[in-house]
Formats: structure tokens, C-alpha cells, sequence
């Protein structure tokens, strides 16, 4: 059996690594001239993480990023704790998307063949007994199925980057005024910072943008004026924060799979968008060619996690003084097991066991 995957992003590599593992000839078609990943950093909660450890991938990618500090939670920005979170005996890993990456390249097996430099226009004229979307959120092949799925735009932005050489002792977030956040963590080479504020995008250099983030979060807690201090102007990226809406079918008919953003692309407010990639990955590795149940088990839960992290965002990056009051109040005020466990709720999920010989590939 053969199937075309798509996209060489975290998500189709996954997918084309589980299809393999499971006896599918496989061909992964990427855009870009060569596999690999510009971006900053991605957590990686134990969801995750249980997908790459069926994969064999999970220790490497553990040992590859930085943990969480086990005290976390969500802070403002004079550094008092608003809750905290205790992650002792919790998987939780930050990484480099460029490690992730490389790991999930070098675990291909020889029954994979990538052909970069390759962007794929006609979705009909591909030819295989599968063919696995994974073309992140401008996919290709859910416009081919689905044409009626659009981008939501947050109204908020992003700014993101790594840092090497400064470590820190405290992670999680930072709430301050007018919907602006910060959020640190240590992956294995830096340390990675998120600011999500309102938009819009904005359109100056990167110098100027950073010259921005320190004025506006001038008097926030340590360390967050160093690592602002610290970053290369060539190590920003900015973003519009965006989902899809609604949801995409991750099906059409027996013969095209989506995963990941192509069918999912959520905001980042729970950390989990790679972490669903690699959820419908394994998912797909293992019941494939039963589509229907694969679909059946991805949509309901990618659903409520996209909708969840879209309230999140509009929550804590609400603009109005009394909203972000609130909303700083109501954090305070929430026991810290109850914050604990509504941060690790959606990270309960055990990859399916693969279908049986009968419906496996040869
Ligand atoms: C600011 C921000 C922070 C985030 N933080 C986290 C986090 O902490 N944790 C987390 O789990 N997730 C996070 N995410 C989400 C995560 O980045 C995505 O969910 C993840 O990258 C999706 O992977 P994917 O493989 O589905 O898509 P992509 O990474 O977009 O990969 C798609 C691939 O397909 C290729 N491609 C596209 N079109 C074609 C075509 N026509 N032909 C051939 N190839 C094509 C592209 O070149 C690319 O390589 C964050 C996202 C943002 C924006």
C-alpha cells in the first residue's frame, strides 16, 4: 500500500514515520528546497509525548529540550503568583522546533521516500491508496475537499524568539495590562520567549518591533526585560494569532486523510497545536486505511481543544481594563490543584492500539 503524505512539517513527518513503521510505502512531498523548521519553541505536554514514544522518539526529544521549572503557573506582571502549577512527576518538555525536526528526519524509515522542493497545485493528480493532507493551516488539500473551512484571525498577534545562554528559574506566564503576555521556558539550547498582545500586525523592522515589547513591558517582572535585552532582532518572528474555523472533516471519502494544522490549526494558548499533529499522526499510523474511525476518534476531541484555547485567548488577552481585572482576579483566586488540573486536562490521551493484521497493510 502506498501513500503520499503532503508536507514535511511536524505533522507529516510523524505521520509518514508511523505509516512506515507500519509496512505503507510512503512518499513525503515538501515545498521548501529542504526538510527542516525556522521557529522558536514548541512545549510539548505529555500527550505529546506519549505519541513520539510510539513513534521511538519520545526519550530523544525528551533529552533534546529543556524541562519546565516544576513551579509554574500564571503571574502578573509585578511577579506575584496569580496560581501556580506544580508539574512534579508531569512529562512536560520545551524544545526547539529545529530539534524536533531533526529527530523526527532521522527516525524516517528506508520506506520513506521525501522529495523536497516539491509544492503540490493539483490535488487530483495524485495517485496512491492514501493521501494524508499535512500541509498546515494554507493546506492545500483540505481547499481541494473542504473548500468552505477559513482562517479565523484572534485579532491578537504574536512575537517569539530564543535566547542562548541566560538561564531562568521560574516558567509559565505573565498577564499584565491591555491584553499583553509574556511566557518563558528553557529548551535545550536558550531560552524561549512568547509575547501575545492585540494587533495589528505590525510592519516595522525587527528592531524596532523589539524596541516596542521593552517600552510596553518596561517594569515587568525579572527576567523578562534581560531577555528582551538579549534577543537578536534576527532571531524575532511575529505572527498573527489564527485558526480554522470551522474545524475541518479530518476525512473525505477512504482515500484522503487530514492532520494536523491543515485540518486543526489552532491558537497557541494551550501549547497543544503540535501536539494534536502528533496525536492524529500516530492515530492515523495506526488505524490506516480505516478512515472512518480515524475521523471519528481525532474530530470530537480536536474540536473542543481548539474551541477551548480560542476562549482562553479571549480571555486572558482581553483589551479592556475590566476584563483583564477580572480576569487577573479570578486567577488569583482559583485553587492551585484546580489550575493545575485544568492546565493537564487535555493532556489525557493514550495513542490507539493499532488496528488488527486483518486491517493492516501487508
Ligand atoms: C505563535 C505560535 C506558538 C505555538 N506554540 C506551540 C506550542 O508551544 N506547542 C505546540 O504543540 N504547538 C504550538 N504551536 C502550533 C504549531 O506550531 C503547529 O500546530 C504545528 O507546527 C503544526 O504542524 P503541521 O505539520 O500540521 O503544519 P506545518 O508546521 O505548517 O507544516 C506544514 C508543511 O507543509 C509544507 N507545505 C505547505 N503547503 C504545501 C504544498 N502545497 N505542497 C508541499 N508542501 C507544502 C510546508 O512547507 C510545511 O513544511 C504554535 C503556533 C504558533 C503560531
Amino acid at each position: 500500500m502506498h501513500a503520499i503524505v503532503v508536507g514535511g512539517g511536524i505533522g507529516g513527518l510523524a505521520t509518514a514515520i508511523g505509516l512506515g513503521r507500519r509496512g505503507w510505502d510512503v512518499t513525503v512531498l515538501e515545498r521548501q528546497p529542504q526538510l527542516g523548521a525556522i521557529g522558536a519553541g514548541l512545549s510539548l505536554w505529555p500527550n505529546a509525548l506519549r505519541a513520539l514514544d510510539r513513534l521511538g522518539i519520545g526519550a530523544a526529544v525528551e533529552s533534546a529540550g529543556g524541562r519546565m521549572p516544576e513551579r509554574s503557573g500564571m503571574r502578573a506582571a509585578d511577579g506575584r503568583y496569580l496560581s501556580r502549577v506544580d508539574l512534579t512527576g508531569h512529562r512536560l518538555v520545551v524544545v526547539h522546533r529545529a530539534d524536533l525536526h531533526e529527530i523526527l528526519a532521522g527516525a524516517l524509515p528506508p520506506s520513506v521516500t521525501v522529495r523536497t522542493g516539491v509544492e503540490v497545485a493539483d490535488v487530483d493528480a495524485l495517485d496512491a491508496d492514501l493521501i494524508v493532507g499535512a500541509d498546515g493551516i494554507r493546506s492545500r488539500v483540505r481547499a481541494h475537499c473542504f473548500p468552505n473551512v477559513g482562517i479565523r484571525d484572534s485579532g491578537q498577534v504574536s512575537w517569539r524568539a530564543i535566547v542562548p545562554d541566560l538561564p531562568i528559574t521560574s516558567g509559565g506566564e505573565t498577564v499584565g495590562p491591555r491584553g499583553w503576555r509574556f511566557g518563558a521556558a528553557p529548551t535545550g539550547r536558550g531560552v524561549y520567549w512568547y509575547v501575545a498582545a492585540p494587533g495589528p500586525l505590525r510592519t516595522g523592522s525587527a528592531e524596532e518591533q523589539l524596541e516596542e515589547l521593552r517600552e510596553r513591558l518596561k517594569g515587568w517582572h525579572d527576567p523578562i526585560g534581560r531577555l528582551l535585552a538579549a534577543t537578536d532582532p534576527a532571531a524575532l518572528l511575529h505572527h498573527p494569532l489564527q485558526d480554522l474555523h470551522p474545524v475541518a472533516p479530518m476525512r473525505s471519502g477512504d482515500r484522503v486523510a487530514l492532520v494536523g494544522d491543515a485540518a486543526h490549526a489552532m491558537t497557541p494558548n494551550l501549547g497543544q497545536g503540535a501536539c494534536q499533529a502528533l496525536e492524529d499522526a500516530v492515530t492515523l499510523a495506526a488505524l490506516a486505511p480505516d478512515l472512518g474511525r480515524y475521523a471519528a476518534l481525532r474530530e470530537p476531541r480536536v474540536r473542543r481543544i481548539v474551541e477551548r484555547s480560542w476562549q482562553m485567548g479571549r480571555l486572558v488577552g482581553a483589551k479592556g481594563r475590566l476584563t483583564g481585572a477580572v480576569v487577573r482576579t479570578a486567577a488569583r483566586l482559583l485553587p492551585d490543584r484546580l489550575a493545575a488540573s485544568s492546565a493537564l486536562a487535555v493532556t489525557e490521551w493514550e495513542p490507539p492500539a493499532p488496528a488488527t493484521p486483518a486491517g493492516a497493510p501487508r
